[in-house]
């Protein structure tokens, strides 16, 4: 067998998408997965391209509602009490980048990125023969209130002024797009833009498919260390296996950093852990996504079922999943969409690979310019996927990324 030019570590979106954009550019690519592809965030996601998603979530806004919020323990923001000393670093550094200078700077570099992976998506999905998984349904975001509605504007103005399109509506209007909504909710916004994926596990094990058939190796291996050596990368597998390879790719979703630190770099990245119970198909005619914003959460058509899903807990990688959070959801969505058959749901929990500023690292590591971080990508993995893949290409081939990444270097938070 070949020695690879680049192993790529995670078979995640990122990994996945990354290796394709590698391999199409003549780059031979084995992915390296300790499970193998889709085992991580990327399978039990909401399947949402959030090109629209450019605000931050480390902002003003957030930590105005965040103490409320934290108040109910299966909300959409909690921290276990066990988890709350170790996650403290990170809310420093999140509550530091909720400075407004710093959160216009995070916009401009999301929306970069959202812009250049929303130009990037459709030629990869032909590319990778899954444009069919492609829906454009839109999204509905509903507000119980004349003061939600109102507080949420700046935030749509901020949307308006990176080009984004969306229409307020009233009670009557939502109806007609999603009917079945609880009238409770009085105001909404709808973004006919949105797009989503019929379903991200298919979608990856799809890309998965895509990759071996050009030529690609997928491999079951666990990645302990990384290690610069003469001509290339020395990786360590769990094992006590050795392998060698001229450029790695760290893509290890929520995991990367753990991988990083044998390089030298402390990364402080977390997760934000989200939960989700996925039923049947006919449990509700569901039209578009509908988000309900205040309660952190959205319930997604998927080809697969009605997902229900979101909440944010700072609780790490090592704590069992609660999910009584699944349920507090559930039984939430079944008051807003009265008529949501909930039984028969499959409940999941996912690791969301979260830097504390909402921007995800991409770039090359300190030691060694041979390996290319690309990990951190928070609630837009999924949606920011094609545009992540062709900046690795591009640092992988030595060619200069269509956009500046310098706000998504590994070492700003140094
Ligand atoms: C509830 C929820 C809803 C979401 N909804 C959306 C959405 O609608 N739209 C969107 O854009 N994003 C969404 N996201 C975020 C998105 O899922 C993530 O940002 C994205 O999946 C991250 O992809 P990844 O490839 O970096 O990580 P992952 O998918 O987690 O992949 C990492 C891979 O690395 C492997 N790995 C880890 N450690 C090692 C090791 N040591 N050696 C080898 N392999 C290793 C794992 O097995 C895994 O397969 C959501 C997330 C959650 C939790």
């Amino acid at each position: 067998m070949s020695r690879p030019d680049v192993i790529v570590v995670g078979a995640g979106v990122i990994g996945l998408s990354a290796a394709i954009a590698a391999q199409s550019r003549g780059l031979s690519v084995t992915v390296l997965d300790r499970e193998g592809p889709a085992a991580g965030a990327s399978a039990g996601n909401a399947g949402a391209f959030a090109f629209t998603d450019i605000l931050p979530l480390a902002s003003p806004g957030l930590l105005k509602k965040a103490p409320k919020w934290l108040l109910d323990p299966l909300g959409p923001l909690s921290i276990p009490p066990r988890y709350a000393l170790q996650i403290a670093p990170w809310m420093f550094r999140f509550w530091r980048a909720c400075a407004p200078a710093r959160v216009d700077g995070a916009i401009a570099a999301q929306t970069a990125l959202m812009d250049l992976s929303r130009q990037a998506l459709e030629p990869f999905l032909s590319e990778t023969g899954t444009l069919s998984m492609l829906r454009k349904d839109g999204s509905l975001e509903v507000y119980e209130s004349e003061a939600e509605f109102t507080a949420s504007l700046p935030g749509w103005h901020a949307r308006e002024r990176h080009g984004i399109t969306f229409r307020h509506m009233h009670a009557a209007e939502m109806a007609e797009i999603q009917p079945g909504l609880s009238p409770r909710f009085i105001r909404g916004t709808f973004m006919p833009g949105w797009l989503s994926i019929a379903d991200p596990k298919l979608y990856v094990l799809a890309l998965a498919d895509r990759f071996t058939a050009e030529g690609g190796r997928i491999e079951v291996a666990e990645v302990r260390t990384l290690k610069p050596a003469a001509d290339g990368v020395d990786l360590t597998l769990a094992g006590g296996h050795n392998r060698h390879v001229g450029q790695v790719v760290l893509a290890a979703g929520a995991f990367s950093h753990r991988i990083a630190r044998s390089l030298g770099e402390i990364i402080p990245l977390e997760t934000e852990r989200g939960y989700n119970t996925t039923l049947p198909g006919d449990a509700f005619d569901l039209r578009t996504a509908v988000v309900f914003g205040g309660h952190g959460f959205v319930v997604t058509p998927l080809s697969t079922g009605v997902r229900v899903g979101g909440a944010v807990e700072l609780g790490g990688l090592d704590l069992p999943p609660n999910f009584a959070r699944s349920e507090a959801m559930l039984r939430k969505a079944k008051t807003f969409l009265p008529s949501l058959k909930a039984e028969g749901g499959r409940q999941w929990m996912g690791f969301r690979p979260s830097l504390p500023d909402s921007l995800p690292a991409i770039g090359r590591a300190r030691s060694t310019d041979r390996v290319i971080y690309a990990f951190g990508h928070g609630h837009v993995g999924l949606t920011q996927s094609a545009g992540t893949a062709q900046i690795v290409a591009d640092l992988l081939c030595k060619a200069r990324p269509a956009i500046d990444i310098a706000p998504f270097s590994p070492q700003r938070f140094r």
